[in-house]
């Protein structure tokens, strides 16, 4: 109706910046740990129904102030984004697909009735506040500045509906290579009895709730000696994602052809960027087949009898890859073949060549497809 105000747009031209006066100790590079220091500043924006999103702001780094009946805390009215910041050689900053995790963003709070934003504002918003706290960004091959946009429902009330109120904070926090000494090959428990996603449920969205649901059960491999779980679904035990990876098979499939493999996006997948980019490279270089298809247990079992595996790993923007070395599945190992040329080698050759190719192009060491690495 011709009367209703058109909803304010996000819009980064509106930004304050108020940074924080207090200048925090910088930590060494070897002392980092993943997620536990935050930089100086926070990035905040605040929607309303009727009004749309608010002023950006760029503050300290603080505490939120929230009321108790706030539907993120009791609907989980919340989603997030991760991603990095790096260094390249002339000190420049980098994002790597920024524009990938902004879609991603805005779906995820589309399927949690939170509101859209206008992506590309993000990005500019998220490129001041790695001004403000430029320093924070550790320099390094394998350092960056991990970033964390939020976005939650902030509605002050216990009725289970869409919130009329929510906000997007970003907070950023400098990290170290995931394998500081190396790669280290992982131990997998393929699990089966709990799932992490579902057809038509929040697999594919990168929302809060889909997390401490499958904390228990890593736990328990964890307890049983296997760092991740092996994520099945179904009753024929598709493999689907590798802790809070995805997974990718490199092995010679049934009609004996060398091929990357990687379950299809059905919905209860999450479409990862690294996913995204490890599949466009590949399929770039065009040496073997690369596929997005479903698989089971029963074809890697198979496979591994008829000695057809040759690589598996998980993918994602924590590790770029995560070799895998053991499958415990049904009461047996599956053993995962690392770099048959290389006894101490944790990692596959092709596993290794993902990983330097596409920190090559976070790096700013090779140009990549464009919009890449901006
Ligand atoms: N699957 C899940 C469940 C994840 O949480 C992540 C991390 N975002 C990924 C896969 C990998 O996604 P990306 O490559 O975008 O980091």
């Amino acid at each position: 109706p011709s009367n209703t105000p058109a909803l304010a747009p996000l819009d980064a031209s509106k930004l304050e910046i108020k940074e924080s006066k207090n200048k925090k100790a910088l930590q060494e590079n070897s002392q980092l740990v993943f997620g536990k220091t935050f930089t100086d500043n926070m990035l905040t924006v605040e929607w309303e129904a009727g009004k749309g999103w608010g002023t950006p702001q760029i503050k300290e780094y603080g505490k939120l102030q929230l009321d108790p009946s706030a539907v993120v805390f009791h609907y989980a009215f919340e989603c997030f984004e991760g991603m990095k910041a790096y260094k390249d050689k002339d000190g420049k900053t980098r994002l790597f697909r920024p524009d990938m995790n902004m879609k991603r963003f805005n779906r995820s709070a589309q399927r949690i009735a939170l509101p859209s934003f206008e992506d590309e504002e993000l990005t500019k918003l998220i490129s001041e506040f790695l001004k403000v706290d430029d320093r924070w960004i550790p320099k390094g091959r394998g350092y960056s500045l991990y970033l964390r946009p939020t976005m939650i429902g902030t509605q002050e009330s216990l009725g289970v509906g869409a919130s009329n109120k929510a906000m997007i904070f970003v907070i950023a926090s400098p990290v170290g290579p995931y394998f500081p000494s190396g790669f280290a090959a992982v131990n997998l428990l393929a699990t089966s009895e709990k799932v992490r996603a579902w057809p038509g449920g929040t697999g594919d969205a990168k929302v809060g709730g889909n997390y401490a649901p499958c904390i228990k059960p890593q736990l328990d491999a964890n307890k049983e000696g296997y760092q991740q779980n092996l994520w099945l679904f179904g009753p024929d035990h598709q493999v689907t994602e590798v802790g809070t990876m995805n997974c990718f098979v490199f092995w010679k499939n049934e009609k004996g052809e060398r091929e990357l493999v990687t379950p299809e996006l059905d919905g209860s997948i999450l479409p990862g960027v690294t996913r995204d980019s490890i599949l466009s490279l590949t399929r770039s270089w065009g040496e073997f087949k690369v596929s997005e298809r479903k698989f089971t247990m029963k074809d890697l079992v198979k496979a591994d009898k008829e000695g057809r595996i040759i690589e598996m790993f998980g993918a994602g923007t924590a590790c770029i890859v995560c070799p895998i070395k053991k499958i415990h599945y049904d009461g047996h190992d599956i053993h995962v073949p690392l770099d048959p040329s290389d006894k101490t080698s944790q990692a596959g050759k092709l596993t290794k060549r993902i990983n330097d190719s596409i920190m090559d192009i976070q790096y700013g060491d090779v140009e990549g497809p464009k919009g890449w690495s901006v």
